[in-house]
């Protein structure tokens, strides 16, 4: 089995299902509500884990009923928590609008998030032991950056989700293997809207990167290699939260198992395709043998 640590957040979605979201100033109405165990660390820790990866998650929930929500979800999951701490105070929470057309837009407050500005030495361990570490930006960036270098030191391949979309230190790209931006944050990291150009651009920077086209696919570019670009399976979405996580979680699992870089895409892309077409974040992602069965 591929061993996966996810350095990352664990947040409470708050999710508010309205025909479209508020403009600023505007109340609307919504038509359901739902709590939902989230944060882009869980959510990829889910996703490899339900891929069929080993997972453990390093990160911080907090001492509130939501810590207790997500540290239990996550073990239901089968993702190992020992190294996830309890803090005093509340938990992230995200709070997420989805539109009738299975859009969103969300607010993410950090809460125990915030807390894990350092890495134990338990922690780096445990990274030392995985063949991929996972990373968002959901943490304090320099922790982030801790754990990429210290994985980078050990031979463990980093895979970077640069999300929320920021600027970055060069010295979280040094220790990057692959970077898997979205349209968007692939146009912030580079100022180029055009997402084959932001990938050219990126790999200055990285050796390997995925740029995520939502319904349109994903690009993948190396140094000194074709650009490759991978459709995605046309569903009905539904909602597309957490399908970048989804994605990274499962293309995680595929490459640590050896498989060839258009093999693993089509497997993250099929794992995606079936998470947009349910409702939630981790509540939606698909399990290993549905992911092997849209594959056919
Ligand atoms: P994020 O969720 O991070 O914004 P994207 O929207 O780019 O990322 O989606 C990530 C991946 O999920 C895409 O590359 C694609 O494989 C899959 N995906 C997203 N939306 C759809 C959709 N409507 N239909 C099929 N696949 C989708």
């Amino acid at each position: 089995m591929t061993r996966i640590v996810v350095f990352g957040s664990t947040n409470m979605d708050l999710v508010a299902y309205a025909r479209r979201a508020p403009a600023r100033g505007e109340t609307v109405a919504g038509h359901a509500f739902r709590t939902i165990p989230g944060g882009k660390g869980a959510n990829q820790a889910v996703a490899a884990a339900r891929a069929g990866g080993e997972v453990a998650l390093v990160g911080a929930v907090g001492s509130d009923d939501f810590g207790y929500r997500l540290r239990d979800t996550l073990e239901h999951c089968s993702v190992d928590t020992d190294l996830l701490r309890t803090v005093e105070g509340p938990s992230g929470t995200a709070h997420i609008v989805v539109d009738d057309e299975g859009g969103n837009s969300i607010v993410v407050v950090p809460g125990a998030n915030g807390t894990v500005t350092s890495l134990s030495h338990g922690d780096e361990a445990l990274i030392t032991g995985a063949d991929l570490l996972l990373l968002q930006l959901e943490l304090p960036l320099s922790a982030v950056v801790d754990a990429a270098a210290h994985a980078r030191r050990h031979g463990v391949r980093t895979v970077l989700t640069p999300a929320p979309a920021q600027p970055l230190p060069p010295e979280l790209f040094d220790a990057t293997d692959l970077l898997v931006p979205n349209e968007h944050e692939a146009a912030v990291l580079t100022g180029r809207v055009d997402p084959h150009a932001a990938a050219l651009a990126l790999l200055d920077v990285v050796p390997e990167v995925v740029v995520t086209l939502g319904a349109a696919g994903c690009l993948y570019a190396a140094r000194g290699a074709d650009l490759l670009a991978v459709p995605a399976p046309r569903v009905r979405a539904v909602d597309t939260t957490a399908a970048g996580d989804t994605f990274v979680g499962a293309l995680a699992v595929a490459l640590g198992e050896g498989r060839p870089v258009p093999d693993a895409l089509a497997w993250a892309s099929a794992a995606a395709a079936l998470s947009v077409r349910r409702e939630g974040a981790s509540t939606s992602m698909p399990y290993r043998a549905e992911i092997e069965a849209a594959l056919g």
